[in-house]
């Protein structure tokens, strides 16, 4: 738990959020500023700020946002159309909350390269 942590606050319950995934490890809910038809995304509720910080007691932990991920895409009935699911790592790549996070975007067409 990081105090000024925003996404630590969602997973305290003290910020509300559209919560559509949970489990022991994660948490998954709605972007406030959806880019597609589908966007969520997947946060594990250990505070870890970026990419970077990842250590290898994480690696279960990595794994369990992309099982969430998977299962989201179903719930959503995006997983035959095409989802991306994507993690931004520092400003340069627009990361703007430090609590890594996994976007889960679909139902449209999504191109290559991001921009
Ligand atoms: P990133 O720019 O990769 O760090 O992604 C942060 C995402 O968090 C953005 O897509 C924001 O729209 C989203 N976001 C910011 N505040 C909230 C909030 N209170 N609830 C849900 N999503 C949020």
């Amino acid at each position: 738990m990081s105090e000024d942590c925003l996404f630590c606050k969602i997973v305290d319950g003290d910020v509300p959020a559209d919560i559509v995934y949970e489990s022991d490890s994660a948490l998954a809910f709605r972007d406030i500023s959806p880019q597609a038809p589908t966007h969520v995304l997947v946060i594990p509720r250990k505070h870890i700020s970026t990419i970077n910080d990842l250590d290898e007691f994480d690696r279960q932990l990595v794994g369990d946002l992309f099982m969430a991920a998977k299962q989201i895409a179903a719930q959503e009935g995006i997983d035959e159309s095409g989802y991306r699911a994507v993690m931004n790592c520092n400003k340069g790549a627009g990361q703007s909350v430090f609590h890594i996070h996994l976007h889960v975007l679909g139902g449209r067409g999504l191109s290559w390269p991001p921009g």
